[in-house]
């Protein structure tokens, strides 16, 4: 067991790890997992690593469970790391890279943040699940609930894409149809999981989520043989994956992994423009986003009007240089087709909507033509039926 404690990601305090945990005691804002980065050092070479069963899990020095033979695994990981050389000559890049998170199962990186949070959940002593979803976490959170025998609630907003739901249900959780975003959903669940004897695993309100989702971050810097590319672009929502990325480079950098004179990527937050609070935000110096009024767009992970993660995201995308960048509806699906037809990648409307904001970005000048760039599709277009229809 690498893992030391739990510290707010906001004030700082720290607490034992050794039990259920949400927010912070003291100021109620995430917390983050921390580790004994020293000992992992000793405890394993990172080229040993790629010998080792494919999967997530592989990184378990770096992972919450104290006994990774106990993990509640659908054999999430791994995913490829693509050249998308006819994209890139599209948009005049020489090196464009896809990690493409659709061969998740469930059909999502949402599988990862599941693995890791419900693999801690049954550990601590859960006996029931719940969480809000827009989209896709509600599958994946019913899919690592059956497969840890434990029951799972969701609360979705009335317009969830329909496989999302159906699939929810064909794991056999109960599911709840809100009117209303992500946001009413997670009030609804929140009045009740205490009565209820729910373990809630709203984003970011739990601490390990994340910790399933930085393993993107291991992976992309193993592919490329211990460097970073210049430049990610993520479709940003919640913002588990971004700060989870950022994280796991921050982790990196104390084991030592990377090779000298690898770059340290500048983050590209890519939001939908009928809700883009992280955008609006930065565009606009401010610490904090405001959830816009009719947050709106067929991109169903992207449409989190008031992310708690807020600060936090936007502490870690100013820190790496970043920037921030809104797409409309027609452009991510457009750029979701791009995908689609260069590069045989159905990507989600998230996915696509990096498309849309890297041919921005690299028209203006702010990429440039000979960095490596590397677009998270997040999940898979087949579950999105209405929003190509
Ligand atoms: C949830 C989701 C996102 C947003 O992810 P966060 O890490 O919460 O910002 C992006 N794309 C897809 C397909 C999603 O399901």
């Amino acid at each position: 067991m690498f893992l030391t404690r739990l510290e707010c990601t906001e004030c700082g305090r720290a607490c034992s790890a050794d039990r259920l945990r949400r927010l912070c005691d003291a100021c109620g804002l995430p917390l983050a997992a921390a580790y004994d980065l020293d000992r992992v050092r000793r405890a394993v070479a990172r080229d040993d690593l790629r010998r080792r069963p494919r999967g997530q899990w592989r990184f378990a020095e770096v992972l919450p469970l104290a006994d990774p033979a106990q993990a509640v695994t659908l054999g999430e990981g791994d995913t490829p790391l693509l050249d998308a050389p006819r994209l890139g000559a599209a948009l005049g890049l020489r090196r464009l890279l896809v990690k493409d998170e659709s061969l998740n199962p469930t059909g999502s990186f949402k599988a990862r943040g599941m693995s890791a949070a419900v693999s801690m959940a049954k550990a601590l002593g859960a006996r029931a699940l719940a969480a809000p979803s827009a989209g896709n976490a509600g599958g994946a959170l019913a899919a690592y609930g059956a497969r840890a025998g434990l029951p799972v609630t969701l609360a979705m907003p009335r317009d969830v894409p329909r496989s999302n739901r159906l699939e929810a249900e064909a794991c056999g959780a109960t599911v709840n149809l809100i009117d209303g975003t992500i946001a009413d959903c997670g009030r609804w669940i929140g009045e009740r999981a205490e009565r209820e004897g729910w373990f809630d695993l709203s984003t970011l309100k739990e601490p390990y989520r994340v910790e399933g989702k930085k393993i993107m971050g291991y992976e992309l810097a193993e592919a490329l043989g211990w460097r970073l590319p210049d430049v990610i672009l993520y479709p940003t929502g919640g913002g588990t994956g971004l700060v989870g990325m950022a994280k796991a480079f921050r982790e990196l950098d104390a084991l030592g992994w990377l090779e000298p004179g690898s770059p340290r990527p500048r983050f590209v937050a890519v939001q939908a423009s009928g809700c883009a609070p992280i955008v609006d935000a930065l565009a606009s110096g401010a610490d904090r986003a405001r959830a816009p009024a009719r947050p709106s767009t067929v991109a169903a992970g992207l449409r989190v009007p008031g992310p708690i993660g807020d600060r936090w995201m936007l502490r870690d995308i100013r820190a790496s240089g970043g920037t921030a960048v809104a797409v409309d509806d027609e452009s991510l699906i457009a750029g979701a087709l791009e995908l689609g037809r260069l590069e045989g990648i159905f990507a989600c409307p998230e996915g696509g909507a990096l498309v849309a904001a890297l041919r921005g970005l690299a028209a203006s000048g702010w990429v440039r033509p000979e960095e490596t760039v590397v677009l998270f599709n997040t999940g898979t277009g087949l579950k999105y039926p209405e929003a190509f229809a």
